[in-house]
């Protein structure tokens, strides 16, 4: 029996389902049942009637699948700790609320649980703009992207203060302006999609800026043939496979996250024959943490 016929086997057995990020690895999402962004997946976590998850993405995923489903064993097959969510501790959210007493805090779900715990709401790359307009308050603290936070102030009267002051993820700001009007040059016909981690001298240059699905959407509705992709490179996997009709080239053949690329098809089998690792969040936390995320749900 082939690896995948054991996978799918294993999945029978426990009433178990896949889901997989944008960014995995080809052979991750070829395997899984449902490939999506961050918004996508927390929605298809709370959707699924599984008794397993197995989440191949980054912990905070994992977590968030965790925190809306605390019936269901959530499973991660490898222990991938997201850069950017490390940044911010909930120690300087707490930190930064009593400095501006009158804000209330919005974090990207790129975050700790425990960050997650201390925010009013949480959002998105697909959802950011949206959710701090629907926002009380006109002062709001942002994090832990920067360049998010600066890509939102194009799209909000409000005040946004980034908290930790220079978050970033180290996989997207690594593409520079350079770097894009380079390929650019290469592929004058081409529309240049970014993602809004990427510096903002980058979106500036950009035709379009989504989030992951949002970009496959933007790719499959637009009459350009041809796309320059700004962000990391496992979305291009899924526009190949999804628009076979149109060319996708990358902004930067080094915008690899190795923390996404740390799970394989060996390592899900494993996950599904030990069940692990098993993702567990105190419940205090959880129950804090559930508020800001559905308060996203549905204003989503
Ligand atoms: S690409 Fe950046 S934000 Fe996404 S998981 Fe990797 S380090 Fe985190």
């Amino acid at each position: 029996m082939g690896i995948i016929e054991e996978i799918n086997k294993l999945k029978r057995e426990k009433n178990a389902i896949i889901l997989a990020h944008n960014y995995q690895k080809s052979t991750v999402q070829d395997i899984a049942d449902f490939v999506g962004d961050s918004l996508k997946l927390a929605q298809e976590a709370t959707r699924a009637d599984s008794e397993v998850i197995v989440f191949c993405g980054v912990t905070f995923m994992a977590e968030t699948a965790k925190i809306l489903n605390p019936e269901k064993k959530i499973l991660i097959p490898d222990i991938a700790r997201c850069s950017m969510a490390q940044l911010l501790s909930p120690n300087e959210v707490i930190e930064a609320k009593k400095e501006y007493p009158g804000a209330e805090i919005v974090l990207y779900i790129n975050t700790l649980a425990e960050s997650k715990a201390e925010a009013d709401c949480m959002c998105t790359s697909a959802n950011a703009t949206e959710i701090v307009n629907s926002m009380n308050s006109d002062l709001i603290l942002f994090g832990p992207d920067k360049n998010l936070a600066d890509y939102v102030r194009g799209g909000t009267k409000k005040t946004i203060i980034s908290i930790p002051e220079y978050g970033l993820c180290p996989t997207h700001h690594q593409i520079s302006e350079e770097d894009v009007i380079k390929v650019r040059n290469t592929y004058p016909d081409a529309k240049l999609v970014v993602h809004p981690e990427c510096i903002l001298e980058v979106q500036r240059l950009a035709d379009h800026i989504a989030s992951t699905d949002g970009m496959i959407d933007f790719c499959k509705k637009s009459e350009s043939k041809e796309f320059i992709i700004g962000t990391e490179n496992g979305i291009l996997h899924r526009l190949r496979k999804e628009i076979p009709t149109k060319k996708f080239h990358t902004a930067s053949s080094t915008t690899i996250c190795p923390d996404m690329k740390m799970i394989t098809p060996e390592k899900i089998k494993r996950s599904l024959e030990k069940e692990k690792f098993e993702i567990i969040v105190p419940k205090q936390v959880a129950k804090r943490a559930k508020r800001a995320i559905e308060r996203m749900l549905e204003l989503s």
